[in-house]
């Protein structure tokens, strides 16, 4: 089974990481395919960070496991791509139902996304806890044990303990030229300083 995961990645940091390990493991699953968005669709990308540089972040930081394929297909487009494209794209290159990844903050928003119910409809959706984020319930909560074999439709949810990092949070201390000590792969963490270092950004608008 393919999981999905899709983020800015504005930086990508351990707790990304953390979640395409666990997934994996609990869902046993054969690949997992990060997508990092191109423009976003429902917010502004306000770091300033171009996409390519992002992209080529996520490629460092995931290249080490070989279950993992990093795909530049929204950020290889000029507009922003809204998700369930990039569903209906996955959808159509597999004869298996995929899962889709996400966070507990953006389960929270899901409803909102464009097409939500084709996008449920497509896929199995797999909710994981983020630290500081409460518990969010759905009527199509299902408890199942696996998700091989389930026809799309489904959402499940998964207990875990994920580092409690996020990019918004490595965007503003490192933008306030103080150093972070966790959370930041080794491997790209002078690139992401010096990208954000010094920046003045507005977030949210
Ligand atoms: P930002 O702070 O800018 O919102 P972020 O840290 O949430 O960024 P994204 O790239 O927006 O990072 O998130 C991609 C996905 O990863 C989302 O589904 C999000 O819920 C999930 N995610 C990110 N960090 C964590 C974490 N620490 N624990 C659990 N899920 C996470």
């Amino acid at each position: 089974m393919v999981g999905v995961f899709g983020g800015s990645f504005d930086p990508p940091h351990m707790g990304h990481r953390a979640l395409v390990e666990v997934a994996k493991e609990r869902l046993k699953l054969d690949e997992v395919w990060v997508i990092p968005v191109g423009l976003a669709v429902h917010r502004s990308l306000t770091s300033g960070v171009a996409a390519a540089q992002r992209l080529q972040w996520v490629e460092t930081a995931f290249s080490d496991l070989d279950y993992v394929k990093v795909l530049s297909w929204e950020v290889d487009q000029v507009e922003a791509v809204p998700t369930i494209e990039t569903m209906r794209r996955v959808v159509s290159m597999l004869d298996t139902v995929p899962c889709w990844l996400m966070g507990m903050d953006v389960w929270r928003s899901f409803p909102s996304w464009i097409a939500y119910p084709e996008h449920l409809a497509l896929c199995n959706v797999v909710v994981l806890d983020r630290s500081g984020e409460s518990l969010v319930m759905h009527e199509a909560w299902k408890r199942v044990e696996t998700l091989n074999g389930l026809p799309a439709g489904h959402v499940c949810y998964l207990e875990v303990s994920l580092p409690a990092v996020s990019a918004t949070q490595i965007r503003q201390t490192m933008m306030a030229g103080q150093e972070i000590s966790t959370g930041v792969d080794e491997r790209i963490k002078n690139d992401i300083r010096a990208a954000y270092v010094g920046k003045v950004v507005m977030e949210n608008v």
